[in-house]
């Protein structure tokens, strides 16, 4: 064996060692997905409880039939750019659905969401320019930011404090501002307070962008967090999301004002040098988006469902479809995991580094189909034999 390749594997062992020695490994299983949250897995069918088809539109009739169609008009791939010969006519019609739904003048859709949030800030920030970030922001904000080179500072989750401290003592030695936040967290399900955060981006010309991924089609009546603060929108200028969790497709995009958009298609690297989404997935896209502005009853459950649990569990009332279960320690979260799994609930640990260090948990997520007796067998068991876990 060359001496490189000797050096490169044995790089990777002693990683992959190291990982395994902090609960931090990771591996991939088989997982076959069908129709109200069944799960095919190691030769059984289980309950998910960790998806982010929120809506369970990825399989509903209408959605997968727009797919079909679009893949035999215009075969399984777009073939390059959107800025080449990648524009597949499709397109057109789910941007001007999302800007709608999400009261923007404008969309722009991407590869996927994190592909989005990777093209979006280098185009807008660089060197001489401030990001400040949640800390909880979900790590392809964080790459995006990273990317742009403009400096980048954290600031304490939903803490508009320590964000109005860091744009008093920071706003005025850079050009531009840049305040990012996910609209609904990932791995806690809390809201941004967007009122608050509006305001301050105001006050200090700062521009805000929230990742939506966990807003869109859920809160907000369907339309996402910005809505999810009374009657009108919150004014957020960038509303980035995906196509890819309550949608139940594939893809990500932007929402924010024309001028914007314009300029996106000429400056994000992840849009001009990378391959327009699949004819299918943009159909699918565009079907979800009619059921989602159109069926209010369905955008309602997932977040009821998660009520439904939190309650009989003895948690707090959610304010999204994810309810988190603290555990800590990374083996822990992987022994709740696997007892779950042995009732019949596939409910995946989430460990660090995706969540702090110590606060590796049990990520419940909540769709429209999911079954009231098993939401009520899931809470007691999680009440029983993990929250008030009797002392070993
Ligand atoms: C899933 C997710 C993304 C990435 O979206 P993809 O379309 O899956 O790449 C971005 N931000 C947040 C908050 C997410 O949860």
């Amino acid at each position: 064996m060359p001496r490189s390749t000797q050096s490169l594997d044995d790089f990777a062992r002693a990683k992959l060692d190291d990982l395994e020695a902090r609960g931090q490994r990771r591996s991939l299983t088989d997982t076959a997905r069908g129709p109200a949250g069944v799960a095919h897995r190691d030769g059984r069918d289980v309950i998910s409880f960790c998806c982010n088809d929120y809506l369970n539109l990825s399989q509903h009739p209408a959605v997968k039939q727009a797919a079909a169609q679009a893949l035999e008009t215009y075969g399984a791939s777009s073939g390059a750019s959107r800025l080449v010969t990648g524009n597949n006519p499709l397109f057109g019609e789910l941007e001007a659905k999302l800007a709608r739904l999400k009261g923007a003048e404008a969309a722009l859709v991407f590869g996927t969401g994190y592909l989005a949030n990777t093209g979006i800030i280098p185009s807008l920030m660089r060197d001489g320019d401030l990001i400040l970030a949640d800390e909880l922001s979900h790590a392809c904000l964080v790459s995006g930011a990273r990317l742009s080179g403009a400096r980048v500072q954290m600031f304490r989750h939903n803490d508009m404090d320590d964000l109005a401290a860091r744009l008093d003592e920071l706003r005025n030695t850079a050009r531009h501002a840049l305040i990012v936040t996910d609209g609904v967290f990932s791995m806690d399900g809390d809201l941004a307070p967007l009122p608050q955060m509006t305001a301050l981006a105001r006050a200090h010309d700062a521009w805000l962008m929230t990742d939506d991924a966990h807003g869109l089609g859920v809160v907000g009546e369907g339309r996402g967090s910005s809505y999810a603060f009374g009657p009108g929108k919150m004014d957020v200028p960038l509303q980035m999301g995906t196509l890819s969790k309550a949608v139940g497709g594939f893809g990500g995009y932007l929402c924010a004002s024309q001028p914007v958009i314009d300029l996106l298609k000429s400056r994000a690297r992840t849009l001009v040098y990378s391959t327009g989404l699949p004819p299918a997935s943009i159909a699918a896209a565009s079907a979800a988006l009619d059921i989602i502005e159109s069926d209010k009853a369905l955008i309602e459950k997932p977040v009821a469902n998660a009520a439904q649990f939190c309650r009989e569990a003895g948690l707090p009332a959610p304010q999204s479809p994810i309810v988190p279960v603290l555990i800590g320690e990374e083996n822990a979260a992987l022994a709740a995991s696997a007892m779950l799994l042995d009732e019949g609930y596939l409910v995946t640990a989430i460990r660090p580094p995706t969540v702090p260090a110590g606060t590796a948990r049990l990520r419940i997520t909540f769709m429209a189909e999911h079954a009231p007796a098993d939401i009520s067998r899931l809470a007691v068991i999680v009440r029983d034999r993990i929250i008030r876990r009797p002392a070993a």
